[in-house]
């Protein structure tokens, strides 16, 4: 192992180098992207004691590829973790660990906040295979303690959650599951490991929409997770290759290691844009509510200076007016961009009500916490004044 990538080199440097050597085989500074979707075998003898796991070597690419593999080695190291396995998208990862690590009768408890698609995989997936779905609100630890039961194989949340912020005290849980035996599985996407790390405090997995931040361009949809290597091997070979079959190209993987070796320096620009951007709004007469973990407001502020390194680059905010003011404002926006997803360059405002949370009923938004007027907005890496004063054009025409 090279210095660039042992265990104290820093973390712009692993997320650079982790697991290539850019010396070895023909010297290529990049990786290669490995285009197979199947793998030789000397001899049938060869083939049959890969696939009974008794021989190492690669098979097939829904099951393994090289190129899947580095990005896999470089994504547990930056989470600190013993092994990752990507997939072809953040829902891919979700199912891929819940379908493997649950069976009938089991309860997950989860946090009321979800984003929108998980929501609906837990209430219209799982719940309709006897998986007990519990929503307890885990910004209060005290709601676990007093629920969790020999029954609760899982405990599952966002951490700050999409799309209200709302943050949840991991160490706090994990230290209410562990007796239980139940598995704390963190979302760890608005984050990024280079501002949270889960599994540092307590947690058992992580699980990214890799879309996001990782990715960083909004050119690829992939997912990850991460966790204990033995049990990442069973979902591999179970929750990925039988159930989902959600796995991801080496092409796609390749562009999330290239977007790596940007990611620290991108989520200073991300954090620092939401910043400025929260701070105005929270200062403007029109606006009704701002929530950003950096705020002087913000009710959990205690909470994201132990357990964030930054405060991440996403804000959500409601106008007074509600929601025909909020909609007005985003169809004002000229470079602030509609649309969906986040943690691209291009700044991106989007309504969770009838887009990312559309899955829940209006009645279930209510209940989850998620309100019709909200504005979600990821903070780009565009100028800080160019956006502001885009900010500032749209509101005035509220
Ligand atoms: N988790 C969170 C917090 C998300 O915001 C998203 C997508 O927006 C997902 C998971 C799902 O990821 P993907 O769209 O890559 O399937």
């Amino acid at each position: 192992m090279s210095r660039s990538t042992d265990d104290k080199a820093g973390f712009s440097t692993r997320a650079i180098h982790h697991g290539y050597d850019a010396y070895a085989g023909h010297g290529a500074l990049n990786p290669p992207v490995y285009m197979s979707s199947t793998y030789t075998f000397p001899a049938v003898d060869d083939g049959s004691a890969r696939f009974a796991g008794e021989q190492v070597g690669y098979v097939y690419s829904r099951i393994g590829n090289p190129t899947t593999a580095l990005l896999e080695q470089r994504i547990a190291d930056l989470e600190g973790g013993e092994a990752a396995l990507v997939t072809g998208s953040g829902m891919g990862a979700t199912a891929s660990l819940l379908w493997t690590l649950l069976k009938p009768g089991d309860e997950v408890i989860a946090d009321k906040t979800l984003y929108g698609c998980t929501f609906a995989y837990f209430n219209h997936g799982l719940a309709r295979f006897g998986v007990k779905i519990t929503h307890l609100d885990l910004t209060e630890p005290e709601n676990l303690a007093n629920a969790i039961s020999d029954k609760t194989r899982l405990v599952f949340f966002e951490s700050p959650a999409n799309p209200n912020m709302r943050l949840v005290d991991i160490a706090a849980v994990a230290a209410i599951a562990k007796p239980y035996d139940a598995k704390v599985v963190v979302d760890n996407t608005y984050c990024t490991p280079y501002l949270q790390r889960p599994l540092e405090l307590g947690a058992d997995y992580v699980v990214h929409s890799a879309t996001k931040y990782l990715g960083g361009h909004g050119d690829l949809i992939a997912g990850a997770i991460v966790g204990p290597k033995e049990s990442l091997d069973e979902v591999r070979f179970y929750g990925l290759k039988d159930m989902t079959g959600a796995v991801l190209s080496s092409q796609d993987a390749f562009l999330i290691l290239r977007g790596l070796k940007t990611l620290a320096l991108r989520m200073d620009r991300h954090c620092d844009n939401a910043r400025g951007i929260a701070e105005y709004l929270a200062a403007h007469p029109k606006v009704e509510i701002c929530h950003f973990p950096g705020l002087e407001s913000f009710p959990q502020r205690e909470l994201a200076q132990r357990q964030m390194s930054a405060p991440g680059g996403m804000v959500a905010f409601e106008l007074k007016g509600g929601l025909q003011a909020g909609c007005r404002f985003m169809n004002a926006l000229q470079l602030v961009t509609r649309a969906v997803s986040l943690g691209d360059a291009e700044s991106l405002a989007q309504h969770p009500a009838s887009m990312t949370h559309s899955v829940y009923t209006p009645e279930e938004r209510a209940a989850h916490l998620i309100s019709e007027g909200l504005v979600r907005l990821s903070a780009g890496l565009e100028d800080l004044d160019d956006l502001l004063e885009d900010v500032e054009l749209a509101l005035s025409k509220v």
